[in-house]
């Protein structure tokens, strides 16, 4: 037997993506502590961990984002290492310190990098002084609506106003000419504020018809960084994602090596370690950087699908001191991959759906792949993240990763609440979609035109 990475891991997350860590764990011989909010006491997470610790009422603010309840489940069970999935804590920076300060090990980059990174502006920045091309906007924060005004005529509209501290879609807001830049900047400003409590703003040229392309990448703490391709994550409502590929029908080859050299090579020189995803538009050939997430990411999968890696039992190494033990060279892209976001809402208005599954079948056969926290009898609580489930499949081509998704969302049964396997039903019958022509926008519109249906 070898020695463990970790003697145990606390999993600082809930759902399909604590599911998803303790499976790695699990193959890594390395027992996992969950933690839970009182609302989740019978949720699947819980029930398959080594150990459970109750960390708070059902409000996330008090459960899973309460840094001192987390930190004192991890020392009663003696776990020395935290991972924190996505969403909660996972990019805040204190939070990464705390873990360390108290002689745990955070299984992500270090707290400067997700510091750096979660700060739009300084992740321009850095992104610039590596050479990786960016959207053209403001340098900087924008002092007032004047220097708005400015960087606007100097770009050309329509522009964009974003939070530097934004995420999750919010504090973005458009203005498609000068006589509408005076409400975007108090709109966006004000919705900074309220969900971030900082309400700096940029400006960025609004791309008409972009495409979403991430790139994803792992670096060890010993100067090896390689990539695992792109993910183009276009489908978008509210900028949300709800369905991605890997690779990218609008991406060649070459392309993709030619980006990912340089994502690369620049996280070398900044010292990157563990996980990471630039996200990129792309439009007209050209790549520009918008901003990058320094944590595993929900959409992670199609990727292991492609590359046959395990991205977290990658992450947990490297938190070890492990090296790579591999060169570009040897990370090879096999066929397509595809994943549905399926979530506890209607399909139709995106009302939420939370209550009772009475009847749970996941799909299965050659190429599916089901991360799901739910079952039969399970309660979905109101009080967070809609996603519960995800659907990814994998195939030789990207026609036949179509007729397998096709098939796996009708033979998937969810009964007792509403999910949208309805609306990606008819995503994927969709000419457009199949052709993979498609842009930002694409989703939005489609869900539009099928309001009437
Ligand atoms: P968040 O961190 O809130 O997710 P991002 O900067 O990643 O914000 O942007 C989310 C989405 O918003 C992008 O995937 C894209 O669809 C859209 N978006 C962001 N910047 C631009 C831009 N300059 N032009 C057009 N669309 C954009």
């Amino acid at each position: 037997m070898m020695a463990r990475l970790f003697q145990k891991i606390l999993i600082a997350n809930r759902g399909e993506i604590a599911l998803r860590i303790q499976r790695a764990c699990r193959e890594l011989d390395i027992p996992t502590v969950a933690v839970h909010s009182t609302a989740d006491s019978q949720a699947m997470h819980v029930r398959l961990a080594d150990e459970s610790v109750c960390i708070g009422p059902p409000s996330a603010r008090d459960s899973y984002l309460n840094v001192a309840a987390i930190l004192s489940a991890a020392a009663v069970t003696g776990a020395d290492a935290i991972h924190p999935g996505y969403g909660f804590l996972s990019e805040n920076a204190g939070f990464a310190e705390m873990v360390e300060a108290h002689g745990l090990t955070f299984i992500g980059p270090s707290s400067a990098h997700i510091r750096m990174m979660g700060d739009k502006i300084a992740a321009k920045t850095a992104m610039a002084s590596i050479g990786v091309p960016l959207v053209p906007g403001s340098e900087g924060a924008l002092v007032d609506l004047d220097a708005a005004r400015e960087v606007a005529g100097r770009i050309g509209y329509p522009v964009l106003i974003k939070a530097a501290a934004g995420g999750g879609g919010r504090g973005m807001k458009v203005a498609m000419d000068a006589s509408e830049l005076d409400e975007a900047w108090t709109v966006a400003r004000t919705e900074a504020r309220t969900a971030f409590g900082n309400d700096a703003v940029y400006l960025e040229k609004y791309l008409d018809r972009p495409r979403h392309i991430e790139m994803q990448v792992m670096a060890d703490s010993h100067g090896s960084v390689v990539h695992f391709g792109e993910r183009d994550c276009s489908l978008q409502r509210r900028h949300q994602k709800l369905l991605e590929e890997a690779g990218s029908p609008a991406l060649t080859g070459e392309e993709r090596d030619a980006l990912g050299a340089v994502v690369c090579e620049g996280l070398r020189n900044l010292g990157y370690r563990n996980a990471g995803t630039l996200e990129f538009l792309y439009q007209d050939g050209q790549f520009s950087f918008i901003e990058m997430n320094t944590r595993l990411q929900v959409e992670h999968p199609v990727t292991e699908m492609v590359c046959g890696v395990d991205l977290v039992r990658e992450q947990i190494r490297i938190a070890a001191g492990e090296k790579l033990g591999y060169t570009q060279a040897d990370v090879h892209f096999s066929g397509h991959a595809i994943e549905c976001r399926i979530t506890a809402e209607d399909p139709v208005t995106f009302a939420p759906t939370p209550g009772k599954v009475s009847v749970f079948h996941a799909p299965g056969g050659l190429g599916v792949r089901v991360d799901s926290a739910l079952y039969a009898g399970y309660v979905v609580p109101p009080y967070y993240d809609s996603l519960v489930a995800k659907l990814i499949v994998h195939a030789p081509t990207r026609p036949e990763a179509i007729a397998r998704m096709r098939r796996a969302l009708a033979e998937f049964a969810v009964v007792g609440i509403k999910t949208t396997i309805p609306l990606h039903q008819r995503i994927v019958e969709d000419p457009e979609f199949q052709a993979g022509d498609y842009t930002i926008h694409w989703l939005e519109r489609f869900v539009d035109t099928h309001r009437g249906d």
